[in-house]
């Protein structure tokens, strides 16, 4: 019987997060490939539109490329996290080595430091 310690993950925590990165990464590519939802025409017309339609537009347009870079971001970081678990070595922060909360890591699978790391990155 090996001795796990409570604040890492067992097994079939492991397994399960594997399981939902794995999906995420399905998902995001699902979305960032699938649906094209711009109108080929939109910039030739939005020129005639009135000045309403064109401000909502141009948000929208604006708002998909915010997520897009966010898709993109998780989807990074969700291939590492992936590639950390091939490894053993998922669930230890990157920049000081402990190990990540599990609290934190089901929450956040594809996080790649710890609680405390994360502060100090913010602050
Ligand atoms: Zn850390």
């Amino acid at each position: 019987m090996v001795f796990m310690p409570d604040n890492t993950l067992d097994e079939s925590q492991l397994e399960r997060l594997k399981e939902v990165l794995l999906k995420r990464r399905v998902d995001i590519l699902a979305t960032s490939t699938g649906t094209r939802p711009l109108p080929a025409s939109a910039d030739v017309n939005s020129r005639q539109g009135d000045l309403a339609d064109q401000a909502s537009g141009t948000n929208e347009v604006h708002i998909q490329l915010k997520l897009k870079q966010t898709d993109a971001k998780i989807l990074q970081a969700t291939e590492e996290a992936l590639q950390r678990m091939e490894r053993g070595i998922y669930g230890i922060c990157r920049d000081c080595g402990e190990v990540i909360a599990p609290a934190r890591l089901e929450a956040i699978p594809w996080t790649r430091v710890c609680i405390e790391c994360k502060q100090k990155q913010s602050a």
